[in-house]
């Protein structure tokens, strides 16, 4: 007897060859079986969903957002307890919005005092799955200030990241997201405030001696980069992923290849610098970089972002929309859909370490499924069309 079977639907499964016209068995969470349609009437099963007319495939993953500190601050405006409360309303919004893994950041807050343990516990009482990056932030201003996932709620000095410090990151964090800053954020405030965004944070011999660490506990190590000369220190020191690296050049997405070091792309903003353009995109892929693109929740639009002049603060329900100007051009120069799909669910599962259980529809992997009238970003941006969200084999949203 199967708990959930799925008929009818064309289903993307991201892995080659695609296994359009098939239904997928589900027993206790996980994808045993994808069979043809056609022997479903033979089978018992405890609910079977029709999807016909409807595409079926892995559901989205986000592997970097904010949605536990500064999102909770920035969008509901929260300051004290209710902090933990406000991550899970934002939590909320990535399933309704098809989002089932999170690869969220604890960066410390200034103000925001809760520690990652109450928030890890929280995130475990959701239905998604999340993966925290701890870091330490360094934001734009004048002077420059630090805050770290170790003290929640204080501002840091320099003098604080020790190595002690990094060694204790090292070992709470969970994937490789922003653990460093290289260059300093200008976060979500106007730029008279933050004049000092993109300035270079750490030397090279500070990037060599964090990555150095972060490797020796066994962890993989992202950074905060922006800007050609910064990115190549972190190439230089064998860091493991590039968040935005607004500013790369191509030879530099030939080396990252090379080394094996992924980018995570934010072609809607996150520095001081112009976003990842669609060509800048194509041009990693086609280096052969494991990329992924990101919503970076809730995060304001930069002003040079390619097509989005609509869009002003991205969440959750904004992922496909800045993933349209990209995927269009990918499109335009070859690429297949599934291929342009793989940035918010395998490989964006594969930065996340998750590769193995999630990102695409395969026998053994998690029952984490979506039911879209078309294929998202392509035929619709807006997360209605998402109809329906499966986590672990169990029907979590149902808007049909
Ligand atoms: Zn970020």
């Amino acid at each position: 007897m199967w708990d959930l079977i799925i008929k009818n639907g064309r289903v993307i499964t991201m892995e080659s060859p695609q296994a359009q016209d098939k239904a997928i068995l589900i027993k206790d969470g996980i994808i045993v079986d994808i069979v043809d349609n056609g022997i479903v009437k033979e089978l018992d099963a405890h609910n079977v969903i029709d999807a016909t007319g409807l595409v079926v495939m892995p559901g989205l993953v986000d592997c970097h957002t904010h949605l536990c500190e500064y999102a909770t601050e920035g969008v509901h405006r929260v300051k004290g307890k209710s902090q933990k409360m406000a991550a899970i309303s934002n939590f909320l919004d990535c399933l309704k919005s098809g989002v089932i893994t999170v690869g969220d950041h604890h960066l410390g807050h200034p103000v925001l005092s809760t520690p990652i343990q109450v928030l890890k516990e929280a995130a475990r009482d959701t239905e998604l799955n999340i993966k925290f990056a701890t870091g330490t932030c360094c934001v734009g201003t004048e002077p420059l200030a630090y805050t770290s996932s170790i003290r929640p709620g204080s501002s840091l000095t320099f003098d604080d990241l020790d190595t002690g410090h990094f060694a204790k990151l090292a070992v709470e964090s969970e994937f490789p997201g922003e653990n460093i800053f290289i260059t300093a954020t200008v976060a979500n405030l106007p730029s008279h405030i933050v004049p000092n965004g993109g300035k270079r944070v750490f030397d090279k011999e500070n990037v060599l001696n964090i990555v150095g660490i972060f490797h020796s506990l066994g962890k993989d190590i992202g950074a905060h980069i922006e800007g050609a000369e910064n990115i190549q220190l972190f190439i230089d020191a064998d860091g493991d992923v590039v968040h935005h690296g607004h500013g790369a050049e191509v030879r530099q997405f030939e080396e990252m290849a090379r080394k094996n070091i992924h980018l995570v792309a934010t072609p809607h903003g996150g520095t001081s610098s112009a976003p990842n353009s669609p060509q800048e995109i194509y041009s990693a892929l086609n280096a052969g970089v494991i990329t992924a693109i990101a919503t970076d929740s809730y995060l304001p639009v930069h002003p040079e972002a390619v097509g989005m002049e609509e869009l002003k603060v991205v969440g959750p329900k904004d992922f496909l929309r800045i993933c349209k100007p990209t995927f269009e051009y990918l499109k335009q120069q070859g690429l297949s859909e599934t291929e342009c799909l793989k940035m918010i669910t395998t490989n964006a599962a594969k930065i996340m370490g998750l590769e193995a259980e999630i990102g695409s529809i395969k026998k053994l992997k998690k029952a984490d499924i979506i039911l879209c009238k078309g294929l998202p970003v392509f035929d619709f941006t807006d997360t209605d069309s998402i109809v329906m969200v499966i986590k672990d084999g169990i029907v979590e949203i149902n808007k049909t």
